[in-house]
């Protein structure tokens, strides 16, 4: 696998709120590659989007990074830990090596503004005089294929969802980051213009070679774009591997559950599943396996030890050596329909 440009170590962040300190992300860990998609999937509430907020340090003011490390590695080099980096440090590492996309373009586009004074802005930002920023929008637009020229001079509104989302694109590859975090991209718009999006989004990281970290709650959008998946859960990475092992030999019983929980083209409305239960309390989280309460599979040990994530293909589960997915799915849905 390609060289690490970015560690995170025990990263944990909480909420406050009137009951108390909201555990939304503990002590997670893992590691994105050069070049790589790792996208993150799970429940809404999970902690998926809390957690790449917390990587860009965007959190909202009753958030709160508790603990952790962020090593980010340079093009040249160089390391940085990016939570000890200062305000100035910060603003400057942004866009410039790390950038994001929001869900829901319209939020994320300052409805005042056109598109091109929202380029300037960011580019005088980091120093980019104002001609090099136009060449490089108006390359982009093209490549994310719209028309540049008519985009680069329209108000947001001018533009169709799609288009937006496309010009989010664009401009977070502005200053050509190593890193770009996209927060559910193709959740507000329609199935082909979702479609086109992520073509776009894979022939562009073939020709700038930048990683991605993918949020979505759509496990076949994660599916066709990932390399690697981490499986998400009460705010802690259950299971984590390369794409198709996720899939086809899941060995998180959290992991089996959400497959079995997709819909189906193929199937009828009888064989729709979900998952029994809700997530827990991140308040006053229970001991031992945070899904123990919801886990057709759950032992003695799962109620009372955290289970920790193993080597290779990781999953924090007690029963992982015995999770051959037929016979565990098969068994999961029987208890399911009871
Ligand atoms: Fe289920 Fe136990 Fe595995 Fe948790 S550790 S997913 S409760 S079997």
């Amino acid at each position: 696998m390609s060289e690490v440009i970015l560690s995170v170590r025990n990263l944990s962040v909480s909420y406050l709120a009137r009951r108390g300190r909201v555990r939304a992300v503990s002590n997670v860990s893992f590691e994105l590659h050069a070049g790589e998609t790792l996208a993150f999937i799970g429940e809404s509430g999970c902690g998926k989007s809390t957690l790449n907020l917390a990587l860009i340090r965007t959190l909202p003011k009753t958030g709160q990074i508790d603990s952790g490390t962020m090593i980010y590695t340079r093009r040249d080099g160089q390391q940085i830990d990016v939570l000890k980096l200062n305000k100035q440090e910060h603003r400057r590492w942004l866009w410039s090596e790390c950038s994001m996309v929001f869900q829901g373009a319209l939020n994320s586009l300052n409805p005042v503004i056109r598109i091109s004074d929202m380029i300037y802005d960011t580019a005088a930002a980091h120093g980019i005089p104002r001609e090099d920023a136009r060449k490089q929008a108006l390359d982009l637009l093209e490549k994310v294929r719209l028309d540049p020229q008519r985009v680069f001079n329209s108000y947001p509104h001018e533009l169709s969802g799609g288009m937006r989302q496309r010009v989010l694109l664009a401009i977070s590859l502005l200053l050509r980051p190593q890193i770009v975090i996209m927060d559910e991209p193709t959740t507000a718009v329609d199935i082909l213009t979702q479609r086109s999006i992520l073509d776009v989004l894979k022939e562009l990281r073939r020709e700038l070679n930048f990683s991605v970290l993918f949020i979505s709650h759509d496990l076949a959008v994660a599916a066709e774009i990932a390399d690697r998946i981490a499986t998400m859960y009460a705010g802690e990475i259950v299971e984590i591997g390369p794409v198709e092992e996720i899939f086809y030999r899941p060995r998180h019983a959290y992991t089996l559950a959400l497959l079995d929980a997709a819909p189906r083209l193929s199937a009828g409305a009888e064989e729709l599943h979900s998952i029994p239960g809700s997530p827990p309390d991140l308040i006053m989280p229970p001991p031992g396996c945070k899904f123990h309460e919801r886990c057709a599979f759950a032992v003695a040990s799962c109620h009372t030890t955290p289970p920790p994530l193993r080597p290779t293909h990781d999953a924090a589960c007690h029963l992982v050596a015995c999770t051959e997915s037929e016979r565990v799915l098969a068994a999961q849905r029987k208890i399911m329909r009871q």
